[in-house]
């Protein structure tokens, strides 16, 4: 796979490849940032107080705080993947 992408990456453009790695895995770290804070449930231990993305905390279910109820981390993962992957196809579609 990986010799498969060397090869279409044109010679005189070597830069390519870690130019569209790069901005690719940042975007999709900011990305990851970004949804988490804005998006992912937040929810709160109704025993300690303390908040929590987990379901259950001190062996009792938590309480709904803020955040789109569906979003949980697994699904902020997938959007963040899918935008680092994103922008690192426009990047290579631009400079190759
Ligand atoms: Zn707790």
């Amino acid at each position: 796979m990986f010799a498969a992408v060397l090869r279409i990456i044109p010679k005189h453009k070597p830069h390519a490849i870690v130019v569209n790695t790069v901005a690719g895995g940042f975007f999709g770290s900011v990305a990851d940032s970004l949804a988490g804070a804005l998006f992912q449930r937040k929810n709160v231990c109704v025993v300690c107080g303390k908040t929590s993305e987990r379901n259950v905390h001190c062996d009792t279910p938590t309480r709904y705080l803020s955040g789109v109820s569906y979003v949980d981390n697994n699904i902020v993962n997938v959007l963040a993947t899918v935008a680092g992957a994103a922008v690192s196809l426009a990047v290579a579609v631009l400079l190759i």
